[in-house]
């Protein structure tokens, strides 16, 4: 038990609450990181966890990465995440849902849910059966429904602002842009760039992903491998983690990474240097990708109604300026920069918080 406090003591969180329901087969843990800007929210995530330690590690971690996500794109909300120990092929039962939603209904909106790997829109309807404390439900049901729009009009501004820095243009007429994964936001970003007059080579592996991007933009496409030895501009990771390591750092022919995935740095501090050191500006993935958070916080905790455009802009292209900023003005790198724009809105609001109290 030392050792659980003593990790929660070295980032900072706040609670991490365990739960259980022998009826339902419910083993989960909610962890909440940060409320010091709002109530907290991140997903709920089923995943077959080899050990409960593994659950653990990872519900701190994933909740850490909420606040910051939440902090840099300046929502007023913190970070929290959940997680149920359960095979998400086999064990995923509307009970399991409901049981898990009362906990979260307990917690009185300290902890707001919303889907994650392994759940899904209609998961998150059986949790709305239980609580009220439920993002990402369904669209035409008064839910925020699918984020991809917003994410990849995120992604966009996130490209704009680093060819404008390092390119020295605001045009991106004629701009090469590899794009790893053309699925829900892969897609949606070639359409923006593709109206922009952007080139576009792309991959993937599902190959009615790569005719729909041939067909509609005219992209060139390039075998999954290949993808990140291109002659381009931009490379645009919108598919996998931990693409950007030892083995693909060194065939890198880019001068920007900006793309959509999650933890792109497979070692974020080496990785992350290892570009800053060879002069390729790398757009922090959780400051390029907060587009799906901004859906969910604009329409669902907020409750304004989303146009077909999805927050265009996304409040992203000013985040993204001032992570570059910070990056250049104390010589770090951009995934360091970040890190500090989110910490000093959180120091801010604790500043404030502790004035008035
Ligand atoms: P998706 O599953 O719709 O698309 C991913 C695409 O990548 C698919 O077409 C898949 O075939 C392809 N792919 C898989 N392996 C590949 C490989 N080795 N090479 C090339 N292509 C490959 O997912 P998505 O919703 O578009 O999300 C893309 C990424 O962005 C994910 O990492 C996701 O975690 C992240 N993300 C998405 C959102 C969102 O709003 N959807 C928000 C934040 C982050």
């Amino acid at each position: 038990m030392a050792e659980i406090f003593s990790k929660m003591v070295s980032c900072s969180h706040e609670e991490l609450i365990f739960v259980q329901d022998s009826c339902a087969k419910l083993r989960g843990i909610i962890g909440i990181h940060s409320t010091v800007l709002g109530p907290s929210l991140g997903g709920l995530r089923v995943w077959n966890y080899g050990s409960e330690q593994e659950a653990i590690e990872d519900v701190l971690r994933l909740s850490e990465g909420m606040t910051y996500k939440a902090a840099a794109a300046n929502l007023k909300i913190g970070g929290g995440k959940a997680v149920i120990i359960a095979d998400p092929h086999k064990d995923k039962t509307p009970e399991l849902f409901r049981a898990m939603g009362r906990f979260v209904e307990r917690l009185n909106g300290r902890y707001i849910t919303a889907e994650d790997v392994g759940t899904s829109v209609d998961d998150m309807e059986y949790l709305r059966e239980t609580t009220q404390y439920v993002t990402g439900t369904k669209a035409d049901e008064g839910g925020s429904g699918d984020p991809s729009p917003t994410t990849a009009n995120g992604v966009f501004e996130s490209i704009q602002v680093c060819v404008e820095e390092v390119m020295g243009t605001d045009s991106l007429k004629g701009i090469r842009v590899a794009v790893q994964g053309v699925g829900h936001v892969g897609y949606l970003l070639c359409r923006n760039l593709h109206k922009s007059g952007a080139e576009l080579v792309i991959s993937d592996v599902h190959a009615p992903n790569i005719e729909r991007g041939k067909k509609d933009f005219g992209a060139e496409v390039v075998s999954a491998d290949d993808i990140y030895s291109q002659e381009v501009d931009v490379f645009a990771p919108c598919a996998l983690g931990a693409v950007i390591n030892d083995g693909t750092i060194p065939r890198l022919k880019c001068r920007i990474v900006a793309g959509a995935a999650n933890n792109q740095l497979a070692d974020t501090r080496k990785h992350g240097r290892a570009l800053h050191d060879m002069g390729i500006l790398y757009a922090p993935d959780y400051v390029a990708n907060a587009g799906g958070l901004i859906n969910i916080y604009y329409r669902d905790i907020l409750g304004k109604p989303c146009s077909e455009e999805a927050w265009s802009p996304t409040g992203i292209y000013e985040n993204m300026k001032k992570v570059i900023e910070i990056s250049k003005s104390e010589n770090i790198p951009t995934f360091e920069a970040a890190n500090r724009l989110a910490m000093s809105r959180i120091k801010e609001a604790q500043h404030d918080k502790s004035n008035v109290n």
